[in-house]
């Protein structure tokens, strides 16, 4: 008898914030496998904010999402059944399974997982978050030893990463979160030398006052308000690497307000999207399983429990009730 499979489609576009009913719980047998095919269990599903861009139909740098479909979504979990000799029964691979229990694949974009980390951790510090902190930081920030490299969205599961990395390389590293707690685990989990609460009313102060020397680079997660907040900070020939802008996500105007700094400061702004530099992927993903495996990448979960679980875990991401990576274990 086939397998039953619990899938999560998109059921509509969202109007602003996402609601439950955007998503539609369905249960249908697995497909029987062709020659080369593979089926796998998923194990965890990662829950990430360029999700909310998919399901709009707007102009990006990916297509939207079809009404109908499964939520696009990266996994990791075991192959269960197999009729390709690349990937037998019993390996552990990460892919885009999706919001769904089982995926059918034909083994392209699959990875093994690598050994010797915990395998949800290939969906955060070691997985494509912190291919896009290594990315942004290093190709596009070009930190050097003593300089200031701040970071907004610190607590998650990019944020983390790039904090982390700046200090590895002698940097000051400075995190931007919400909320006292966030702040909290920031500085003394992941060992930044500062994080500040920009929900706190005296947060431009407590920037400059963090910020002594200026900032160099700045590696950017939000937008409005909050990049309005560091442009005014930036250090002459700083760089700024724009990763995201999650204020804006449900249409909210994050126009920037701050040019002059552009100019006054010749910073170099740049806009990136890690899946355009597959290439750089091996030698990020060697640098962070070695960090993680060695104790000095340090990572937190936020992990919520079965499938069904799913939509309210990423209203949740979208709200910032997330502390590290959102996932979710099926
Ligand atoms: P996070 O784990 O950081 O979760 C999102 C966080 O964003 C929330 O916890 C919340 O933290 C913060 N946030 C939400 N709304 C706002 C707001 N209005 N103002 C300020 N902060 C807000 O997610 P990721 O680490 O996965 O992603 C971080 C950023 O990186 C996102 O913008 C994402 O789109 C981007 N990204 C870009 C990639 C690329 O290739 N360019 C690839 C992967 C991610 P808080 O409580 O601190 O507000």
């Amino acid at each position: 008898m086939a397998r039953m499979n619990k899938q999560w489609l998109l059921a509509r576009r969202p109007q602003g914030a996402v609601q439950p009913s955007d998503f539609e719980l369905v249960e249908r047998p697995a497909p029987a496998l062709a020659e080369g095919q593979l089926l796998v269990q998923h194990h965890y599903l990662s829950l990430d904010p360029y999700m909310r861009g998919r399901m709009d139909e707007a102009k990006s740098y990916a297509a939207a999402q079809q009404l109908g479909e499964v939520m696009i979504g990266g996994t990791v979990g075991e192959v269960v059944e197999s009729r390709s000799s690349a990937f037998p029964v019993g390996s552990l691979v990460v892919g885009m399974g999706g919001w769904q229990q089982l995926s059918l694949s034909d083994g392209r974009g699959l990875l093994p997982a690598p050994r010797g980390i915990p395998e949800s951790v290939c969906l955060g510090a070691a997985g494509m978050p912190g291919v896009t902190a290594w990315y942004g930081l290093t190709q596009i920030g070009k930190p050097k030893a003593g300089e200031t490299v701040v970071v907004s969205a610190a607590a998650g599961a990019v944020g983390s990463v790039v904090g982390q990395l700046a200090r590895l390389r002698g940097c000051r590293a400075v995190g931007i979160a919400g909320g006292a707690r966030k702040c909290a685990h920031v500085e003394k989990e992941l060992g930044f030398d500062a994080c500040l609460d920009y929900k706190a009313d005296d947060f431009r102060a407590a920037l400059k006052a963090a910020t002594p020397a200026g900032v160099d680079v700045l590696f950017e997660n939000v937008g409005g308000p909050v990049l309005d907040a560091v442009l005014a900070r930036m250090s002459a020939f700083g760089r700024v690497a724009v990763c995201g802008l999650i204020a804006g996500y449900d249409g909210q105007d994050i126009s920037v307000r701050n040019a002059r700094s552009i100019l006054v400061n010749r910073l170099l702004v740049q806009g990136f999207i890690v899946s355009d530099h597959l290439a750089l992927w091996p030698e990020a993903l060697r640098e962070l399983t070695g960090l993680v495996a060695g104790g000095q990448l340090r990572y937190r979960e936020t992990v919520a429990e079965g499938l069904e679980s799913a939509p309210r875990a990423f209203i949740g991401l979208l709200r910032g009730e997330n502390l590290g990576k959102q996932l979710v274990k099926l």
